[in-house]
């Protein structure tokens, strides 16, 4: 258990303190040091406006603050404080229609999703605690703040960040706030994919997420997630923590028709590696021989490479084959890297230019084939990496 970053704050919840308002940690850092956990980052609630807050800290950045987030640069850290709030009515399952800044910490914590998020803490460590959060941390028990289908009817991301809790945590979800789940579900198709996806990561990478991805099965979620709704996610098995862009490619695999990786707004770095990892799965089954192997570390990237041995048994759970483990595995990955003449096509001792200077012809798409060739028999050893061995080569093979 670390309490350095409740350290470091201390002294900004002094100063808030100093100035006549209230202050206090709020949410996973205080259920996670509760818990023993290690803390990663810290959010500070209070009954100070955001226009108070900017007042009396010198550096501060406005980033949400029509939300009543202010973040404040306190030596060298950047601390995200946010106005006590309560939210108005909801009527589209997502965002409530307005917010407003109180001065009361029950109304704030009183909209938080579940009891064990709604704990709240001041400086000297001292918990307030209105909705036995602590207890229900004890009895490792997830239920929402108040009656769970009226929060979940409010905001849908609710469930699914329940069951991301569940993933992490392994705690049980409590009865009437798993059936609410079941019965609002739908709901969640009125969610932005860009928060679904923020809960997605966090599910498939958390160590017990066996049992919420069984939940999310059960529950039907996917049926209302774009993307996910095209799968068969009911031949998707995930019995141990994966990667996001690993479980994406597993899905696209399995699939007999192309699904677009569009629908889940993701960064074209995610996509890419979610093409290669594909890519990869379904070329790889077939690989036997040395030769093989070589081409094939040389084409993708290690990490890929490593992820796919270290998630064998649940690859092959679903029905994804790997080569055997006695020619793929992490051994010879690294002997077949080692031995590689080249790592990428840059290292290659001939260039375009080269051979356009050599075979005296216009540029023209052949150029492409002759150098993946030259590349592979480089691999293969079938030639060495030096310019002229290589010219020659290409005279008598190309
Ligand atoms: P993590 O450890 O992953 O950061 P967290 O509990 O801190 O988990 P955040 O998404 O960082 O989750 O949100 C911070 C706090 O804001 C939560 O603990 C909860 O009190 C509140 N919160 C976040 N999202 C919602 C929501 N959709 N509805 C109600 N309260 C929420
Ligand atoms: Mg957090």
């Amino acid at each position: 258990m670390s309490n350095l970053l409740f350290e470091q704050a201390k002294p900004i919840l002094q100063h808030i303190k100093s100035q006549g308002y209230e202050a206090y940690f709020v949410g996973g850092s205080v259920r996670d040091y509760l818990m023993n956990k290690d803390i990663h980052d810290i959010d500070i609630t209070t009954s100070a406006t955001p226009d108070e807050i900017e007042s009396i800290f010198s550096k501060t950045i406005p980033i949400g603050k029509a939300h009543g987030t202010i973040n404040v640069l306190y030596q060298d850290e950047a601390y995200e404080i946010t106005t006590f709030r309560t939210e108005g009515d909801y009527d589209d399952h997502r965002r409530p229609n307005d917010v407003a800044f109180v001065r009361d910490l029950y109304e704030d914590v009183k909209r938080r999703d579940f009891t064990m998020n709604a704990i709240a803490m001041d400086e000297n460590y001292h918990v307030i605690d209105y909705f036995h959060g602590q207890q229900d941390i004890a009895e490792r028990i997830i239920t929402t703040v108040g009656e769970a289908s009226e929060r979940f009817e409010e905001d849908a991301l609710r469930i699914i960040r329940g069951l991301r809790f569940q993933a992490q945590l392994a705690f049980h979800i409590e009865t009437n706030t798993y059936r609410a789940m079941q019965q609002q579900m739908s709901h969640i198709s009125f969610l932005s994919i860009e928060r679904i996806v923020v809960e997605l990561k966090k599910l498939v990478q958390a160590q017990h997420v066996s049992v919420s991805f069984e939940n999310m099965k059960q529950l039907k979620a996917f049926t209302y997630i774009p993307f996910f709704q095209q799968s068969n996610m009911d031949s998707i098995t995930i019995t141990e923590p994966i990667s996001f862009n690993l479980f994406i490619a597993i899905i696209q695999v399995k699939q007999s028709t192309e699904l677009s990786l569009a629908q889940l707004k993701i960064s074209n770095q995610e996509k890419h590696t979610i093409h290669a990892l594909s890519q990869l799965m379904s070329e790889i089954g077939e690989l036997q021989s040395k030769a093989t192997l070589k081409r094939i570390v040389y084409d993708y990237d290690m990490k890929l490479l490593l992820e796919l041995v270290t998630h064998r048994t649940l690859l092959e759970a679903n029905q994804i084959k790997l080569p055997s483990p006695l020619i793929f595995n992490k051994a010879t990955l690294a002997e077949t890297a080692k031995q590689l003449p080249i790592d990428t096509r840059k290292a290659l001792a001939v260039t375009g230019k080269d051979l356009l200077a050599h075979l005296q012809q216009p540029s023209g798409p052949w150029m492409k084939d002759i150098l993946r060739k030259i590349e592979l028999a480089v691999i293969q050893g079938e030639v060495s990496n030096c310019k002229t061995e290589i010219l020659e080569w290409v005279d008598n093979n190309v």
